[in-house]
């Protein structure tokens, strides 16, 4: 299994007893629906993501990144800690996901914060919470509204929810800033598309706007990022953001080291693969989840990048490489996001809900999907001390970066 996240994890703890090699850079896998509340504090970093030991307590584990394959020696070369070592495989999943998608927009590398991995969102926490610190101690009232304004690039899921619970996060910590209660806070969201969270069906994702606007956030859709620098964003519509925040989230594309592997790839730089989640033209490799073209038996559309499709997935391609392989389809039962604490659209069934249902039925289920009982059970404390307590504002760049021993001899 190359790749634990959503995908592989899914697929290795699914063979069971059958066993497994996971190739993974982390020891755990990343549970991406619950990363804004990390972002936001609700949740303890740690129980948003899953020890891959303990998610699949049969597969063997080799920390460290794939940088190759060999199909006909049916081996693949591994880069770890420890050395590069050499991984013979009977069957080879592909499920190594995909990485921010960048445009060549001047100075978005130099200045874009991403919203991806567990570090990135806890990197926007900590952001966000010096930018409040950092306006509280300015002297000056324009760089003061510059610090406290934050332009998210990319109305996906990612986008949106991370916009709101960190938007929540600025108007919970504000009390403790006396100072800066009556500068305006400004939150802008801007895609290309002619509205947000084109994922949803057009009622949820209006009322999704609809909600957002309702707190000021500035919604700028069928525009583009044009350029932006240390102070200011400016918009394909010629709008002209004074701002030190842009964070990107416009979109993924699949793993780069896909194109080093000699297996076939569409014009998007996707796994090609068939019914049965086989890479075509290899019988013993398979592919499935964000790195992959996956077509849906049930649906008109090959399957978009998310993770109840790669849960589905997971499921006919575990059975699949055990068993007769069966074609893979999946119905799409509904969608749901949340917008912040408490507040959430969910579309099931077609009963759709917003507000604290919607949040609650969307929690429901991603709490339902969130493997370990143990795990479930920290977030549902998180959540619950949540409602009875303020929101912690601590700001913690510092962790992971000690200063380690100075020499006083
Ligand atoms: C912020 C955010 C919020 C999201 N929210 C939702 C949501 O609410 N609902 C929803 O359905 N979807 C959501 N998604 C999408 C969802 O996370 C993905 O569709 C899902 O994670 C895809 O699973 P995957 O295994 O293909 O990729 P990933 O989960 O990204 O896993 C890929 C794995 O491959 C590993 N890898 C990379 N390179 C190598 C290498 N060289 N060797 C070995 N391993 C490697 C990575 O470390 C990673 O663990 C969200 C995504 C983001 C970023």
């Amino acid at each position: 299994m190359l790749g634990g996240g959503f995908a592989g994890a899914y697929v290795a703890r699914l063979l069971g007893e059958r066993g497994a090699t996971i190739v993974s850079p982390e020891n755990f896998m990343l549970f991406t629906p619950l990363l804004p509340e990390a972002a936001s504090g609700t949740l303890e970093p740690r129980h948003t993501v899953v020890p891959l030991r303990a998610m699949c307590p049969h597969a063997e584990l080799l920390l460290g990144s794939a940088t190759a394959i060999d199909i006909e020696a049916r081996t693949a070369s591994v880069a770890t800690d420890g050395g590069d070592y050499r991984v013979r495989w009977d069957e080879l999943v592909l499920a190594l996901g995909a990485v921010p998608r960048t445009m060549p927009v001047p100075g978005l590398a130099e200045h874009g914060l991403s919203f991806k991995t567990l570090d990135e969102a806890i990197h926007l926490r900590n952001h966000v919470l010096r930018e409040l610190e950092s306006a509280d101690a300015e002297l000056d009232d324009g760089a003061r509204r510059e610090r406290l304004t934050f332009v998210f690039v990319g109305a996906g899921y990612a986008g949106v929810e991370a916009l709101a619970e960190l938007s929540d996060l600025a108007d919970d910590a504000v009390r403790y800033y006396p100072r800066l209660r009556d500068v305006p806070r400004r939150w802008v969201l801007v895609d290309a598309a002619p509205k947000i969270l084109p994922e949803i069906p057009s009622r949820l994702g209006d009322y999704a706007a609809q909600e957002l606007a309702g707190r000021g956030v500035e919604i700028h859709v069928g525009t583009t990022l044009e350029s932006v620098s240390d102070r200011e964003v400016v918009l394909g519509d010629g709008t002209r953001i004074p701002a030190r925040t842009l964070v990107w989230t416009a979109g993924v594309r699949p793993n780069p080291l896909l194109r080093e592997l000699g297996v076939p790839l569409d014009d998007r730089g996707r796994v090609e693969v068939d019914e049965f989640l086989r890479v075509r033209g290899h019988e013993h490799v398979w592919s499935l989840g964000d790195c992959a073209r996956v077509p849906n038996t049930r649906a008109d559309h090959p399957d978009p990048p998310t993770c109840q499709h790669a849960l589905r997935q997971a499921r006919q391609l575990a059975k699949n490489i055990v068993g007769h392989p069966q074609p893979y389809g999946y119905r799409m039962l509904g969608q749901v996001a949340t917008l912040g604490r408490y507040k959430g659209i969910a579309d099931v069934l077609g009963v759709r809900l917003r507000g604290f249902p919607g949040w609650f039925v969307t929690r429901s289920y991603h709490l339902y999907q969130l493997p370990l009982l143990p795990r479930k059970l920290r977030v549902v404390v998180d959540w619950t001390v949540a409602l009875f307590f303020r929101r912690d504002i601590v700001e913690l760049s510092i962790l992971g970066h000690p200063h380690g021993l100075e020499d006083d001899g």
